[in-house]
């Protein structure tokens, strides 16, 4: 990703593709002090940009990292860039960080926190498994507590056990792997929401160990206008074995309807599809 033509946002200006380097001894680099965002843009509008924006300032406040631009600045900065690289349709990564500087240490209030915003073309994420149903693994990995990590917070930190996990999926033929959280409940895959499907009505974790994807909030929104009943709780892994379709949320991931996690199988089926569907239209309307 770093070899190639294009231009990137980085603290307020376009530079090329290539030059937007970061010094060996960026405090993220070594203590994780990053946050960032995942978006699409569609037919050149990011979907629920303002929502990523917010999201991301949040996410800097949360790790006593404020960055130092407002919404109105995010937002241009993401314009900018899809511009400066004649996109309409890409993944938007806007990240956050605590740069060089005067501390080396854990400490880094006085380093700068720093922003930037790269963009390029991205397909499905899943590649095939986005149709046919992606077949994921149990992570071994728990997903924290939020008294040990703010687990609200898309922050660099939480990546780690992720990464872990979707290669030791993929090592066995694996998409993806699904957590469970540090109490033993459904979680979350690496890098999106999970929902399932039983007797015609939805269910889905709370997010109070995971990240309150925009994605998913947005599918709980649209199932309650179909008039579908969600039901937002405590999951046990044993119900996997009752639930009949099971997909999952993204940005990158949009919707993908999920074939098998670990031994229990699921149908792509009727709502899986119409979710699926639906959010195709919705985010290119
Ligand atoms: N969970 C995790 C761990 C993620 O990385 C993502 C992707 N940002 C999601 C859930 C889904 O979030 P969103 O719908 O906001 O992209």
């Amino acid at each position: 990703y770093d070899d190639r033509d294009g231009k990137i946002w980085l603290d307020g200006k376009l530079v090329e593709w290539r030059e937007a380097n970061v010094h060996i001894l960026t405090h993220a680099l070594h203590y994780a002090s990053s946050v960032f965002e995942g978006e699409r843009a569609y037919n050149g509008k990011i979907f629920k940009s303002v929502e990523h924006s917010e999201r991301l300032l949040k996410s800097g406040e949360l790790l006593d990292m404020p960055i130092p631009y407002t919404v109105e600045e995010i937002e241009k900065a993401k314009y900018d860039a899809l511009a400066a690289n004649g996109f309409t349709d890409a993944y938007v990564r806007v990240v956050a960080w605590r740069g060089a500087g005067a501390d080396m240490g854990v400490a880094s209030s006085k380093n700068p926190v720093r922003m930037a915003v790269a963009c390029w073309e991205w397909g499905a994420y899943y590649g095939d498994a986005k149709m046919k149903g992606a077949k994921l693994d149990i992570a071994k990995w728990k997903r924290p507590s939020p008294e040990t990590i703010p687990t609200a917070a898309k922050a660099a930190g939480l990546y780690m056990i992720c990464t872990m996990s979707k290669h030791a999926a993929e090592a066995k033929g694996c998409s993806d792997a699904l957590f469970f959280d540090y109490r033993g409940y459904v979680a979350e895959a690496t890098g999106a929401n999970v929902f399932f499907v039983k007797d015609g009505e939805v269910h889905t974790p709370i997010p109070d160990a995971i990240l309150n994807g925009i994605t998913r909030q947005t599918v709980i929104q649209m199932l309650k206008d179909k008039g579908i009943t969600v039901h937002e709780r405590h999951i046990m892994p044993e119900e996997l074995a009752g639930f009949e379709q099971c997909w999952l949320t993204g940005t990158a991931a949009e919707i993908t309807p999920v074939g098998q996690i670990g031994d229990y199988t699921f149908e792509v089926g009727d709502i899986t599809r119409d979710v699926a569907e639906s959010y195709e239209a919705m985010v290119r309307a």
